[in-house]
């Protein structure tokens, strides 16, 4: 079986509402695409309205249903809208997947504190804001799973990536602090932490680089968004119930 090929998860969302932010393209729309493939209604939210659409006509196309919302998670009041319109038009939100997120590389002595505020608004500010507005509609429900899509870097550090590793490592903290205040209301707080995955954000990395980091994988590839799709859906299945808090790693062991 090829790492594209469906992994042949069966989990039922028939009825359920999920939110995925940067849904656009990479991991997002392959998160967006597993959990339309298995019933869910998914909100596709991103800044360009240009790929959402094409995201959202490929899972319709599929016999899903999908919306585009267009927002820049880094912007407040932007996110404050998005999460009255799925109420409004909703009334339900079962499953969060905070994944928006950027990278701005460098190496600490040379980072501008708009690199640092760019990454910590977008990766971490916009986690806060839509696992608030989310908790409030899940606690009513007494039903919700959100995963909030984290990086190793947030676990164990990378060189040049400061801003990053810290906005990841937040996430994570945010993470296990938000499940224990809602496991009583049965909604599960999960991150994934994805190791080197094929996406833009990996090609930018260089042909050189990426021969190096494939050398510290004991797959011996660089995973494909589906690989991390795989673990998100699991997560935001009925059948994770009993995970609550927890960082699931997926990165073929290279930070085992
Ligand atoms: P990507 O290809 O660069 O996609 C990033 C997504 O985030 C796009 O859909 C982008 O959409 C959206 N986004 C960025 N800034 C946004 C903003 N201000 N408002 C709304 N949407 C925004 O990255 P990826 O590789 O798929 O990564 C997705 C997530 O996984 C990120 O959180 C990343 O840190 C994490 N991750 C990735 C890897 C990897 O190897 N690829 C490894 C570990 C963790 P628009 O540009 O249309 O807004």
């Amino acid at each position: 079986m090829s790492a594209n090929e469906d992994v042949g998860l069966r989990v039922d969302l028939t009825g359920q509402v999920a939110l995925v932010t940067g849904a656009s393209q990479g991991l997002g729309r392959a998160v967006a695409a597993r959990l339309a493939g298995c019933g869910a209604h998914v909100v596709c939210l991103a800044r360009s309205a240009d790929k959402l659409a094409q995201v959202v006509a490929g899972i319709t196309d599929a016999g899903g249903a999908a919306e585009p919302l267009v927002c820049d998670v880094a912007d407040r009041t932007a996110v404050g809208r998005a999460l009255e319109h799925i109420e409004s038009q909703h009334g339900r939100l079962d499953i969060l997947v905070n994944n928006a997120g950027i990278t701005r590389d460098t190496l600490l002595p040379r980072m501008t504190d708009e690199q640092w505020d760019q990454v910590i608004e977008t990766n971490l500010t916009s986690c806060f804001l839509f696992c608030r507005g989310a908790s409030r509609m899940m606690m009513s429900a007494r039903y919700g799973r959100i995963i909030n899509m984290a990086s190793v870097s947030g676990l164990i550090g990378n060189p040049g990536q400061t801003n990053y590793s810290a906005s990841k490592a937040g996430m994570i903290g945010l993470t296990r602090s938000l499940a224990k205040e809602l496991g009583k209301r049965k909604v599960t707080v999960n991150a994934v932490a994805p190791g080197f995955i094929e996406s833009d954000m990996t090609e930018a990395l260089g042909e050189a680089m990426l021969k190096e980091v494939k050398k510290r994988i004991p797959a011996n590839r660089l995973g494909v968004p589906d690989d991390v799709a795989a673990a998100v859906l699991f997560l935001a299945s009925p059948a994770a119930s009993y995970i609550n808090g927890q960082v699931i790693t997926v990165d073929g062991g290279m930070t085992a």
